[in-house]
């Protein structure tokens, strides 16, 4: 995920947020930066996590986000089975278990 899609899909225009030092990615900066209670980029609630993204005319930008933010925007990458896997598991456990499940996917 580049810091351009970061912010895409935090819904955050990069003129909203403060300048951050060059080089203050992370490390005592943003340690520091923790220190001064910012609202978390996405939801307002104080930030967790101060990180610094570096946007093409609008140079290194501070984005502090929370926990369940944090987590809710960072790239999980791919699944280790295919999803039809997954679903046989389930289904034969259910079965075992003698449980009448309905699994509902937003896949073909
Ligand atoms: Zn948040």
């Amino acid at each position: 995920m580049t810091d351009a899609d970061l912010l895409q899909s935090l819904g955050i225009d990069p003129a909203r947020l403060e300048p951050a030092p060059p080089g203050a990615a992370c490390g005592g900066a943003g340690i520091e930066r923790l220190r001064g209670r910012h609202p978390c980029a996405r939801c307002g609630h104080s930030s967790t996590v101060a990180g610094t993204v570096d946007i093409p005319g609008h140079g290194r930008r501070w984005v502090g986000r929370c926990m369940p933010c944090l987590i809710a925007t960072t790239p999980r990458g791919t699944p280790r089975v295919p999803l039809e896997a997954t679903l046989a598991t389930i289904r034969e456990a259910a079965r075992e278990a003698g449980a009448m499940i309905t699994i509902v996917t937003d896949t073909a």
